[in-house]
C-alpha cells in the first residue's frame, strides 16, 4: 500500500516537473498563499483539488467537521500564522453536504471523543430545533445543520483576536463561508461573508449576509 503511495508520488512530482521546470525549487523558496481554508477532513473534500488551487496557494486548516472551536490551539496557531505572517487576504470556512461530523452530531448514540469535539454541532441543532423540525427529510436537516455550522463558523474566526487585530490595522480581510456538495462537485457561496469588525455582531443568519440558511433562499 506505501509503495503505491510512493510511486504515485514519485509520478506526480516528474509530471509536475515536466510541465512546470522550475516548479519545486521555486515553490521551496517561498510560499504566498492568498487563502486560508477551514474544511473538513473527509478524505471527498480536498480543498486544493475542488478549488482548483495548486500547491503553495491554499494554508488549509481541516478537523472533522469544519468546526471552529475559539480555543482549539490548533486552530488558532494556523490562523495567527496564516494572517500575521502570511497575510492571507481570504479566510474560506467550507462545510460539506453528506457530513458524517454532522450526521453523527445528530444521532442519539455515542461516538466517545467525538462527541466532544462535535459539541456545538448538537448546540446548533438545539438552538435552531424550531427551523430545522420543518425540514422534514432527515438527510436535508442535516444538510442545513451543515450550513448552520459553517455559518456559525464564519462568525467565531472574526470574533477572533487575531482577525479583530488585523482589522485594526486595517488589513484586507475577508472572511467567506462556503459548502460543497459530494454529489455534483459544486462549492456554493452561503452568502455570509464577514469584512469589517461590526459586521460580525449580527444574528446568526443575517451576518453580512443575503442568504437564510434556513430556507437556502437568498433575501
Ligand atoms: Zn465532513
Amino acid at each position: 500500500m506505501l509503495n503505491d503511495l510512493l510511486d504515485g508520488n514519485r509520478l506526480w512530482s516528474a509530471k509536475r516537473n515536466a510541465d512546470e521546470p522550475g516548479y519545486f525549487e521555486r515553490l521551496a523558496t517561498r510560499q504566498t498563499p492568498e487563502y486560508f481554508w477551514i474544511g473538513c477532513s473527509d478524505s471527498r473534500v480536498p480543498a486544493n483539488v475542488i478549488s482548483g488551487l495548486d500547491p503553495g496557494e491554499v494554508f488549509v486548516h481541516r478537523n472533522v467537521a469544519n468546526v471552529v472551536h475559539s480555543a482549539d490551539m490548533n486552530f488558532l496557531s494556523a490562523l495567527e500564522f496564516a494572517v500575521d505572517t502570511l497575510n492571507v487576504r481570504a479566510i474560506i470556512v467550507c462545510g460539506h453536504y453528506g457530513c458524517g461530523g454532522v450526521r453523527a452530531a445528530t444521532e442519539d448514540l455515542p461516538h466517545g471523543l467525538a462527541d466532544h469535539w462535535l459539541a456545538p454541532i448538537r448546540r446548533l441543532a438545539r438552538a435552531y430545533a424550531l427551523d430545522l423540525a420543518q425540514v422534514s427529510n432527515v438527510e436535508d436537516k442535516r444538510d442545513r445543520l451543515a450550513e448552520l455550522n459553517v455559518v456559525e463558523g464564519v462568525r467565531r474566526v472574526a470574533e477572533t483576536p487575531i482577525v479583530q487585530r488585523a482589522w485594526g490595522r486595517q488589513s484586507e480581510l475577508s472572511i467567506h463561508g462556503l459548502i460543497y456538495g459530494l454529489k455534483d462537485g459544486l462549492l456554493r457561496d452561503l452568502g455570509c461573508t464577514v469584512t469589517t469588525p461590526t459586521s460580525q455582531t449580527e444574528p446568526l443568519n443575517t451576518t453580512g449576509s443575503s442568504f437564510n440558511p434556513m430556507t437556502g433562499d437568498a433575501r
